[in-house]
């Protein structure tokens, strides 16, 4: 055997035991700073790690070898060319501003023609809808102190994932809002398990996602499943990742069964994929 090819049989045993263990954060969830992804901003090596902010949403921290960093989401809408403003408060007060410069992502677009009124909801249905947003609005600022137990993520059913995150939507050529998750195609009663360990923040049965749990990993990071035909969990409930939590369905607004699945940083949904085993 040669050196080189020595070295490359060593080289994997290596990384298993020593860096590995550490290493996590480098590659999950795969960094890029555009609408929908995720910005990793190094906040250096003194202990405690800082606690770092973009405007009023706490950011999550972890360790990353020999160093903290930041992992910030980056809202669909932020745009391109404009300067994302991080601060990182240290142990003792000092204060630490880091910019992010978010770079273009073009997202498809699928315009819709629908029929002149369809699209509108009844001051009732306008009414819950309302009332709702505002609830999930509150539901996704959790931030849990207790850091992630691992940033990496199980896909929550088997199936063909659509990859329409961040689609951009125009009924009758007027701008909707984006699509915030990844649907996965699945049947009807499919088991849905929980993405990552984390803690159940909320249930319920929504006008447009339908049936939906919603669950907290820690520092920010959610995860979210919706249009379920049935909930098997509860508020306060603690699940390991690869728990069941729900069954696939069609509830809410929504042609066929699948499931949406979406993921949250610092409030902004971010691009589930980036989570994901490829
Ligand atoms: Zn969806």
């Amino acid at each position: 055997m040669n050196r080189r090819r020595a070295l490359l049989s060593i080289a994997p045993a290596l990384l298993a035991s020593a860096l590995l263990p550490r290493a996590w954060a480098t590659t999950v969830p795969r960094a890029s700073p555009v609408p929908g992804g995720v910005a990793r901003v190094r906040l250096g090596a003194a202990e405690p790690p800082p606690r770092a902010s973009i405007g009023k949403d706490r950011v999550l921290v972890v360790r990353d070898g020999d160093e903290w960093i930041a992992l910030v989401g980056i809202a669909l809408a932020a745009k391109a060319g404009t300067k994302l403003k991080v601060e990182a408060e240290r142990a003792g007060g000092a204060l630490e501003r880091f910019e992010i410069d978010v770079a273009p992502k073009q997202y498809a677009a699928q315009h819709l023609k629908v029929a002149p009124g369809q699209v509108d909801l009844s001051p009732e249905d306008l009414a819950r809808y309302e009332r709702e947003r505002v609830h999930l609005a509150a539901v996704l600022k959790t931030f849990s102190d207790t850091a992630p137990a691992t940033l990496a993520m199980l896909q929550p059913v088997p199936g063909p994932r659509s990859g329409t995150f961040g689609l951009r939507r125009y009924f009758n050529g007027q701008a909707r809002s984006p699509h915030t998750g990844m649907d996965i195609a699945a049947p009807s009663g499919t088991p849905v398990s929980a993405a990552n360990e984390g803690r159940v923040i909320d249930t319920g049965d929504y006008f447009f996602p339908g049936r939906t749990v919603v669950l907290d990993h820690g520092q920010g990071l959610l995860s979210l499943y919706s249009h379920l035909s049935a909930i098997e969990a509860k508020v306060g409930d603690a699940v390991a990742a690869g728990a069941p939590i729900g069954k696939v369905g069609a509830t809410g607004r929504v042609t066929g069964p699948h499931l949406h699945f979406a993921v949250y940083l610092n409030t902004v949904a971010v691009d589930p994929a980036l989570f994901l085993p490829d």
